[in-house]
């Protein structure tokens, strides 16, 4: 076949925005053509319809599971539920879980799932209905297992979606021991880890905390060292911004604006991130919150005064026409793609920092493997270590006491004898996680004089991929 019209991404897509993104990391490494084109590519692209009885009508179902890399398996990638779904999008969302997983070390090649429908708009019943269809299309082409393709949540999922792929796919293979593993993001009652539903939040709390340790940047950009007192601005209040919000509102820095789909919210003193969260229960919107500026147009909030922006919830909301209205000085990619190639050109003339979506939302899929190793390990995290580490720092203690001839405080006894349990291990893992892939993109940036992050986080990603590819043997 020519090699001519196989899905050559077509000119401004969201897949070419990335290969873009991708492009300008290759002068800084020496890699053979051919070999950076396998790593571009998606290696299987699956695109279903099915029927699915609606009410009284059969509805004709749109839906993708794309695997971008098999470099490593299993591949790994969430399932959105958007009515905005299309194979470009999906296809580009698995290419940057490829690069997100090299980054920060996780073992998977990428992969991103998508069903066009609005969730919003369907009952729960239907939406049932739907995964479990969509979940015996992929075990049918085999596109899902514990050690082929492991699903997670995305835009529109959460731990509901993930118990009814789990439960199907174990219907289907129940003899499967490791069947646990099938999934990730499931609820603690079915095997999913504690810690997982905050992880991505979390962890884009961690990667900014640590770019805000670093001195030189800090200064650079005119900001003091640390979080306490930084103005933020997070953009999506769903399962990532709501979770960045609370962490970095519980660092000392203050929320001056939380920006939704209805428009946007404005305190310059600062917006308490749960009491807004009560209110949107209460009223259904975010807009009219107690002592706040309702913003119209939620884009406008983009463009307020603030240290921080965070976007939180879906791409290219940045792009050529309103990034030379960004005051940030600082912008963290929570979301998969939120600035275009364009608008990144703006920004970095402008000197803002840009921390790339591909290292910073990376806490989710961390915690995804975490979670994929507790089912593979048939055991809590924990279950082994806490009694013995308690046992140890109570003889420690004694030992203390008897030479020091002084009893320690119980309430100070109490938190040094404490073992870990499973939560204490997974943000232990995953603030380790995004500590040291910061400084590995760091490391890159000053040596191959990289100008920004997302270029050094790719030179990063490429080099690992190629590694595992040398490691294969596949390229004698
Ligand atoms: N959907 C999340 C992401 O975009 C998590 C993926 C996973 O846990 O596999 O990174």
């Amino acid at each position: 076949m020519s090699k001519k019209n196989q899905d050559k991404p077509v000119k401004n897509s969201f897949f070419n925005c990335i290969e873009k993104n991708f492009d300008k990391a290759e002068r800084f490494l020496s890699i053979e053509k051919g070999l950076l084109e396998q790593i571009k590519s998606c290696n299987a692209v699956y695109r279903m319809n099915f029927p699915v009885k609606i009410g009284k009508e059969i509805k004709v179902i749109e839906a993708y599971r794309v695997q971008h890399s098999h470099h490593k398996l299993p591949c790994k990638g969430g399932i959105r539920y958007s009515i905005k779904v299309n194979q470009d999008e999906i296809m580009t969302l698995s290419a940057l879980m490829t690069y997100k997983c090299a980054i920060v070390d996780v073992p998977f090649g990428g992969a991103k799932g998508g069903i066009k429908i609005d969730p919003q708009a369907v009952s729960e019943e239907d939406i049932e209905k739907i995964t479990r269809r969509y979940t015996s299309e992929l075990i049918k082409k085999n596109f899902i297992g514990p050690g082929i393709d492991v699903p997670a949540p995305d835009y529109g999922t959460g731990e509901r979606e993930m118990s009814w792929i789990f439960d199907t796919f174990l219907s289907v293979c129940p003899k499967d021991v490791d069947a646990l593993a099938c999934v990730t993001g499931k609820p603690v009652s079915q095997g999913g880890v504690r810690g997982r539903k905050e992880a991505t939040g979390l962890g884009v709390f961690y990667g900014i905390r640590e770019l805000c340790r670093m001195k030189e940047d800090m200064s650079s950009i005119g900001l003091d060292v640390g979080l306490v007192g930084k103005k933020i601005i997070i953009q999506g209040l769903g399962n990532v911004g709501y979770h960045a919000a609370t962490f970095f509102h519980e660092a000392g820095a203050i929320i001056v604006a939380l920006a939704e789909r209805e428009g946007a919210i404005y305190n310059q003193k600062g917006l308490n991130v749960s009491d807004v969260i009560l209110h949107l229960k209460k009223t259904g919107s975010i807009l009219n919150f107690p002592g706040a500026k309702n913003i119209e147009n939620t884009e406008t909030a983009l463009e307020l005064e603030c240290d921080i922006l965070i976007p939180a919830a879906l791409e290219n909301v940045i792009h050529k026409n309103n990034a030379n209205r960004i005051k940030a000085k600082i912008i963290g990619e929570a979301a998969n793609g939120p600035i275009t190639p364009e608008a990144d050109e703006i920004l970095e003339k402008k000197g803002i920092i840009v921390v790339p979506d591909i290292y910073l939302n990376a806490g989710g899929v961390t915690v995804s493997y975490f979670e994929w190793l507790k089912n593979l390990s048939h055991v809590r995290y924990g279950r082994m270590e806490k009694r013995f580490s308690e046992n140890m720092n109570a003889e420690l203690l004694q030992v203390i006491e008897t030479v020091c001839k002084n009893k320690i405080p119980k309430e100070e006894k109490k938190i040094i004898l404490k073992g870990p349990n499973e939560i204490d291990l997974v943000r232990s893992g995953l603030e380790d996680t995004m500590i040291s892939g910061f400084h590995k993109i760091l490391d890159i940036k000053k040596s191959s004089k990289i100008e920004n992050l997302r270029t050094s986080a790719f030179v990063l990603a490429i080099n690992k991929i190629v590694d595992s590819y040398e490691k294969l043997g596949i390229f004698p």
